[in-house]
């Protein structure tokens, strides 16, 4: 494993153990499976399958990162982890405990516990220091340089996941939380994920939170009631997000990446900028606006038009919910980061070191 990351968002990838079992359409394309399958032939993937455990030296880098941080003056960030699910219920507990350990005492990092596994956040943490997840003294356990995040690619993953990231956040004051939306698979509303539909089905109606602002509104006006998977509804900043984070698609081995219609990224970007949250576009993915990347604009048989509702097919003119973009696989380094002409590289504000 690299020491240092080409991952824009993060300075350091820490790969404690490999293997996972995938639960979420952004696990189709699983870097991780197809890098541990063909770089170190340790892919263990699947609910029955026994996890593996990094070596003692990959365990001892933070060490060295930590020190480099402390005389620096800096706060790294460390994305761990990019190989397996840090709150993957079938990793051993006691390898969590070391981890935890491991993060408290490198106090000059800022780690970034990234997960698909929201719900896990508060039982597994609370599992590695043997206490009951409901214990309110938790915060006073959990390591102020470690901060949560979880992927959403669409938005039913807002509805559902979010708001329990967001309790994770009350209950254990992370440094910070955020979401990576990579791959982006469509348009998500963050400032309007619902909380309880009015109707069971039916998200679009109902009480809804703006998760950037952590303010509630029902039918577009203020909302006070309680908010039903966490009590009496609390509201401010603690429980807005700190960090959003979008990209598209790679190719993984056999899955070929899916596009991000560019509107997608646009949206979510607004409204970072409209709420004040740091926003990063870590890349565009594989496929590229072909008005970007052939100024001759000649269309060739290849290339695909993507609607704003996430529709691929023809078309030439507004159809399909808004305007199509016609986009060319030209490769991830080509396709860049840009987006509309800028490079959007925001990180949350830290503590600095402990
Ligand atoms: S959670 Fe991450 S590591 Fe696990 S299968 Fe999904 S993409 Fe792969």
């Amino acid at each position: 494993m690299a020491d240092v990351t080409s991952i824009s968002w993060t300075d350091h990838t820490f790969a404690p153990w490999f293997g996972c079992t995938k639960v979420s359409p952004a696990c189709d394309g699983c870097y991780a499976e197809h890098l541990t399958a063909t770089r170190f032939g340790k892919a263990k993937w699947g609910p029955h399958a026994e996890r593996v455990r990094s070596a003692a030296s990959t365990w001892k880098k933070p060490l060295t990162w930590n020190r480099a941080a402390a005389r620096d003056g800096t706060s790294s960030f460390v994305f761990c982890s990019h190989l397996s699910d840090v709150f993957d219920n079938q990793v051993p507990p006691e390898w969590r405990a070391e981890l935890f350990d491991l993060i408290r005492i490198t106090p000059n990092l800022t780690w970034l516990l990234l997960t698909k596994r929201p719900q896990n956040i508060v039982k597994l943490f609370a599992q590695s220091l043997a206490r009951p997840a409901d214990d309110p003294d938790l915060r006073n356990h959990w390591p102020r340089n470690a901060a949560v995040g979880c992927t959403v690619v669409t938005q039913a993953e807002a509805d559902r996941d979010v708001p329990i990231l967001l309790k994770s956040k009350l209950q254990i004051s992370p440094a910070f939380a955020f979401v990576s939306m990579e791959p982006l698979l469509e348009a998500v509303g963050l400032t309007r994920v619902c909380l309880r539909p009015r109707v069971a089905g039916s998200p679009r109606a109902g009480i809804h939170l703006n998760s950037l602002t952590g303010r509630y509104f029902e039918s577009g006006v203020p909302y006070h009631g309680d908010w039903d998977i966490n009590g009496p509804a609390p509201t401010g900043p603690g429980l807005a997000l700190d960090w959003v984070i979008t990209g598209g698609e790679t190719d993984q081995g056999k899955h070929m990446a899916r596009p991000s219609h560019p509107d997608w990224f646009r949206s979510l970007r607004d409204q970072c900028a409209a709420a004040g949250v740091a926003y990063h576009h870590k890349q565009n993915g594989e496929w590229a606006p072909v008005a970007i990347v052939d100024p001759d604009g000649i269309v060739r048989g290849d290339d695909i038009m993507i609607w704003p509702n996430g529709h691929i097919g023809g078309g030439t003119h507004h159809q399909h919910g808004g305007y199509g973009s016609l986009q060319r696989k030209v490769g991830v380094g080509r396709a860049g980061r840009e987006l509309d002409g800028v490079i959007h590289d925001a990180r949350p504000a830290t503590q600095g070191a402990a």
